[in-house]
């Protein structure tokens, strides 16, 4: 037996897993409790063989919750048949999942890649293109105004457009040309502008910042601010978009069409992928040879996609989340009204949730998981819950039972 398959074979332990980790895994993540060694639906295993309701969905991600038969069925089919080949060729999953995603967003275009940080990249290009274009001079209307408290991703275009020390330390000069005014506020974002900007970027939902969606009201003014000044209205739907809150894209709640969209976690149900949709207006900016990745588009990426749109649509997802999301996000108001020492409040849509806790969340996640509940901390107040789009009636009442115990008994 080869070293590396005797490593591969030995029996796993969270303990030494944490080993290995500590040994070999570089320290840029927080230290994990346990190793995850399997899952079905919303449970997850660890490998001592504990059972948790996961309410993580590794960060927004597994839309199907884990290991749905259809996505693993597609996934291992196209796995068998193409793996990868790269943007020299066509393949027919990047051109159905380009088709269906249009379908969705509206008439326009789709760039793939592989995570949300890339797909911003790809979008604070498209800005900059938009800048050209209007002002002809490159450098002239380069600038894009973000929010703050926004996260945009780890690349240094994401974090430029991330106004928070505690993502930025360290890691400057940042990259130039980014504007911050203050999130459903549309007046701060008009005083910002002048002829040097091309773009705003905002997300739909702040999701690492704590669960804090955009009024319909503040999207609708920046539309039209946008509108009057040229700029082009760019969504960042990475952590809120493919149906968490109800519908397919967070931005439809408000009524209003997007230039561009970020979309990357749940697109992929477990499978990294990453996505841009630009309006077809703005689509001829790129031409053959102005941006690209090696994976974007993948055929086993995009077939997990595709799995995950026909699953949606076949099990009624977007309205299962639309019909219970109300009720849960009240049951989840009432819990924080009935232990008001520790919690504030709720706050969220359909699945797309969190608890608001008076202090550090750290500590109450920790007991949540004790009692057999992951979830995740948002911002400085904020433990995110976001379950599965196909959680169970009983997983939900089962999470909120959790909840009222822990919360009730510290
Ligand atoms: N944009 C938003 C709104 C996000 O929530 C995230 C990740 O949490 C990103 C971008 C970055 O995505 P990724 O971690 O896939 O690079």
């Amino acid at each position: 037996m080869s070293k590396m398959a005797s490593v591969t074979a030995a029996k796993v332990s969270s303990e030494r897993v944490r080993a290995l980790y500590s040994a070999y895994v570089l320290g840029n993540y927080a230290d994990a409790p346990f190793a995850l060694v399997k899952g079905e639906g919303s449970t997850v295993w660890d490998a001592e063989n504990r059972r948790y309701l996961d309410f993580t969905s590794g960060i927004a991600v597994n839309t199907l919750g884990h290991c749905h038969p259809r996505w693993v069925e597609r996934l291992s089919t196209q796995l068998k048949r193409l793996g990868h080949v790269s943007n020299l060729f066509h393949t027919p999953q990047q051109a159905e999942l380009a088709k269906a995603l249009s379908e969705r967003a509206g008439p326009g275009k789709l760039f793939f890649c592989n995570s949300g940080a890339e797909a911003n990249e790809f979008l604070i290009k498209l800005g900059r293109l938009h800048g050209l274009r209007k002002c002809g001079e490159e450098g002239r209307c380069h600038r894009i105004i973000t929010a703050k408290n926004a996260f945009h991703g780890r690349t240094f275009g994401g974090m430029a457009a991330t106004p928070q020390s505690k993502i930025q330390q360290g890691f400057g000069p940042m990259l130039e040309g980014f504007r911050h005014a203050q999130f459903n506020d549309a007046s701060s974002f008009a005083e910002q502008i002048d002829e040097s900007v091309c773009a705003i970027l905002v997300e739909t939902i702040q999701g690492e910042g704590g669960i804090h969606p955009a009024e319909a009201d503040f999207l609708r003014e920046l539309r039209v601010l946008c509108d009057a000044h040229g700029l082009l209205l760019i969504l960042d739907e990475v952590q809120c978009g493919i149906g968490r809150t109800g519908k397919f894209f967070a931005y439809e709640h408000a009524g209003i069409v997007p230039d561009a969209i970020g979309m990357a976690k749940g697109l992929g149900g477990g499978f990294p992928i990453g996505a841009a949709w630009v309006a077809e207006p703005h689509a001829g900016l790129f031409k053959p040879g102005s941006h690209g990745t090696t994976y974007g588009g993948n055929p086993l990426a995009c077939a997990a996609s595709l799995a995950v749109l026909e699953v949606m649509e076949e099990e009624g997802l977007l309205e299962r989340v639309s019909a219970k999301g109300p009720d849960w996000i009240a049951s989840l108001k009432e819990l924080a009204t009935k232990h008001p020492e520790h919690l504030s409040g709720a706050r969220g849509m359909g699945y797309h949730s969190a608890l608001v806790v008076r202090g550090d969340p750290a500590h109450w996640i920790e007991r949540l998981r004790e009692n057999g509940l992951l979830t995740v901390r948002a911002g400085q107040d904020a433990i995110r819950l976001m379950p599965a789009l196909n959680v169970t009636d009983q997983e939900l009442q089962t999470a909120l039972e959790i909840i009222d115990f822990v919360f009730g008994t510290n």
